[in-house]
């Protein structure tokens, strides 16, 4: 296991995703999540205290991860009916439906919120009111902190409980459920049977009964540290009305990604587009990811999750009549239990089934790792000493080309003519008249 010391190499760090399932499954409690330089949370090994029972590298996801093997799947896109939880998502509403149906059933939906101070973590939530906290992407890599201990607390009262996240923090979910409350056993057994009758990795006796998992397409999460930094410096911007971040915002529409600021009453402060906003441009620009997605092992199609859900940009392929700009979310079911949840959520859906093959295509995050920018580790050095405003000046500059940009984008949507403009890019983008 790798543990933060301070001067461990990229390449070590890239062996933990820090999901925190080792701290959470120790028996001894002496392991402790702590930031390194770039804000990354890593084990931290009281070695004083470790009994050496192996059960933190055992249970490590990035350890254990398993091969891309396939079993049957469904495929679907999907929009939630509730059009204004539908402009609130980052896609088509798709994880607010299935977390509604487990409140329905009396349980608990764990997801990444913003805490105090704009910190990301998971926390969990049973009440309606409160869903909201998860929707929207949030560009950094969470902090799971209790939450697995939480969730593994309320499946053993028989409460539903739904966790979503990254691929990474699902698997490490899981294992540390396994260990916890499995007597080890990772994960069920399929091997020996031929690929057509092999079934998905269930997991619905016992503890993993009434546990709903959803995991994202994740490009890669960056560093925490890095959206302090721009945290701060909207913060100094404009001070105390500054009263929620939202990466993902439909400001130019759903196909034009847009991070907003927003006050207290809901109103726009600042609205810059991947272009133009800093922090997007960084993200896009894997300037910041954490170490391990670089050489991610969750990167593939089968998954011991029960949803992986993530955008549909290209709606028109599958259903042209779901191409309205306003968000639509790819959804690849893996279970007997996903199937079941799906069918019960398809009255609060617009939906289209879609051969998996074809929703899958082509989809290079669900495929490939991020490439390490040859800019990041200069970038990191400047993040852990600089200021968010000299940071992302230095970087990621205001320049004409910005402000060009920006301008031609706001006078086209104040003259009306931004919708028809973007598709007609959109379409000669991707080829198609
Ligand atoms: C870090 C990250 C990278 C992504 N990269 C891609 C990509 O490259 N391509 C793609 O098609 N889709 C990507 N997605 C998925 C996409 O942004 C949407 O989450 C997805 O389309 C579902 O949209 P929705 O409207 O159904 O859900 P929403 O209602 O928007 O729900 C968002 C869900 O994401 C979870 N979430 C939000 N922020 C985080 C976080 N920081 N860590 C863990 N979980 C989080 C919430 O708990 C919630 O379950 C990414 C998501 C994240 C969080």
């Amino acid at each position: 296991m790798i543990t933060v010391s301070g001067n461990n190499t990229f390449e070590e760090k890239q062996a933990c995703c820090g999901c925190g399932a080792c701290a959470e499954i120790c028996p001894a409690g002496c392991i402790r999540m702590e930031a390194d330089a770039e804000g990354f949370l890593y084990p931290c090994v009281d070695a004083d205290r470790c009994i050496g029972c192996g059960l933190c590298e055992k249970h490590c996801p990035v350890t254990a991860a398993g091969a891309d093997e396939p079993f049957p799947q469904e495929g679907y896109i999907v929009q939630i009916l509730d059009e204004e939880v539908r402009r609130q998502s980052t896609a088509g509403g798709a994880f607010t439906a299935i977390a509604r149906h487990v409140l329905q059933q009396g349980g608990v939906v764990f997801g990444a919120a913003y805490t105090e101070g704009f910190k990301v973590r998971h926390v969990g939530v049973d009440r309606e009111e409160e869903l909201w906290r998860f929707r929207n992407s949030k560009y950094v890599q969470s902090e799971t902190a209790q939450a697995f201990k939480e969730a593994g607390q309320y499946l053993q009262q028989g409460r539903y409980v739904c966790f979503s996240g990254t691929p990474c923090q699902i698997e490490g979910l899981l294992n540390y459920l396994s260990g916890k409350y499995r007597g080890g056993r990772q994960r069920p057994e399929t091997e020996g049977a031929g690929e057509k009758d092999r079934k998905a990795p269930e997991c619905r006796d016992g503890i993993f009964e009434k546990l709903v998992t959803v995991d994202v397409v994740c490009h890669a999460v960056p560093s925490p540290l890095v959206f302090e930094k721009y945290v701060r410096m909207q913060k100094k911007r404009f001070g105390d009305r500054m009263a929620s971040i939202l990466f993902r915002e439909k400001h130019f529409g759903y196909k034009y990604s847009t991070m907003t600021v927003r006050d207290g009453e809901g109103r726009d402060l600042y609205a810059h587009g991947i272009d133009t906003d800093p922090m997007l441009r960084a993200f896009f620009s894997d300037v910041c990811d954490r170490p391990s997605c670089y050489a991610c092992r969750f990167k593939k199609r089968y998954r011991r999750s029960d949803f992986t859900i993530w955008d549909c940009y290209t709606v028109y392929q599958f259903d042209p009549r779901m191409d309205d700009d306003r968000g639509t979310t790819r959804v690849l079911v893996h279970s007997e239990k996903g199937r079941e949840v799906f069918a019960q959520i398809r009255e609060s859906l617009r939906w289209s089934a879609v051969e998996p093959d074809a929703l899958t295509a082509g989809v290079r995050e669900m495929f490939h790792s991020v490439e390490v920018s040859g800019r990041r580790e200069a970038f990191m050095r400047d993040a852990a000493v600089l200021g968010g405003r000299a940071l992302f000046q230095k970087w990621f500059p205001e320049d004409w080309k910005v402000r060009a940009e920006r301008t031609a984008r706001n006078v086209l949507v104040r003259t009306g003519l931004y919708s028809g403009a973007k598709k007609m890019l959109f379409r000669i983008r991707s080829g198609r008249k």
